[in-house]
């Protein structure tokens, strides 16, 4: 597996003419409770993205991780210092632009690898492919976090229930034990311990509200950011997680592309 920015132009020349495929990473800044930083969903997609690699690799491909996209459009979380949020039509055409670069050079199957649930987000993400689709610069795919939620599904929840330990894994989600988990795992350095410590449960929160975005995060739990029990979390349950999710993209890019040279 290479990284793109770590990779001199003559590496690029070389690996290209091959069953090579781009995963292009796709995060956000935003607030994720009091205990994980503010870069999780961008470190959470790379974590993917990697695991995704080695299935991948094993079936043929050579696979190049493009530098990740740490910005995008968070605007339920808006309020809480330190996230940002970019227009729909800004993180769009950063996708699109990227893609046609890579197509330039002969890099024309892309794998847009999305680690933050926001419906304006997705939608644009959704549009950068079918936009590089129709001019035709290659094969675009959209994965982990999408607005179709059957490929959220298949990426994201498929296979990996058994592993929470939260009594309501029903209402896990954003900050909550999946994403706590994977912190420990991944970056242990950067979850706040004493404070994951205190958290209580955040289970009585307005599931709709949240889910369809219709108010924002710091209403709807209370000011604590999170959603979900994060004290549940475990970084084997994050290294569980990132192991099943990684395998569940790379089947669903092989079920899409098939493997090389079949
Ligand atoms: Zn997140």
């Amino acid at each position: 597996m290479f990284h793109l920015a770590k990779m001199t132009f003559s590496e690029v020349e070389r690996v290209r003419s091959g069953d090579v495929l781009v995963i292009l990473p796709v995060g956000v800044v935003e607030e994720h409770g009091a205990h994980l930083p503010l870069g999780v969903d961008s470190f959470a997609a790379e974590a993917y993205a990697e695991s995704a690699a080695l299935h991948l690799e094993a079936k043929g491909y050579t696979v190049i991780i493009a530098p990740t996209i740490n910005y995008g459009v968070a605007r339920a979380a808006i309020d809480f210092p330190g996230t940002l949020s970019l227009e729909p039509e800004t993180l769009r055409a950063m996708v699109v632009e990227i893609g046609r670069s890579l197509a330039r050079h002969g890099l024309k199957r892309l794998v847009i690898l999305n680690g933050h649930r926001d419906m304006h987000h997705m939608t644009a993400l959704d549009e950068a492919r079918s936009m590089l689709e129709s001019e035709k610069v290659g094969q675009v795919l959209c994965v982990g976090f999408a607005s179709d939620p059957e490929m959220t599904a298949a990426c994201y929840r498929e296979g990996v229930r058994r592993f929470y330990n939260s009594p309501r894994p029903d209402r896990e989600g954003h900050g909550g034990e999946s994403e706590t988990s994977v912190a420990l795992y991944r970056f242990p350095e950067l979850v706040k311990q004493d404070i994951l410590k205190t958290l209580e449960p955040n289970f009585d929160y307005d599931v709709d509200a949240f889910r369809n975005e219709t108010k924002d995060y710091g209403s709807i739990s209370g000011g604590r950011g999170y959603f979900g029990w994060p004290q549940a979390a475990t970084a084997e349950t994050g290294k569980q997680l990132v192991a099943i999710r990684g395998r569940n993209i790379a089947n669903v890019i092989l079920n899409a592309w098939g493997t090389p040279g079949s």
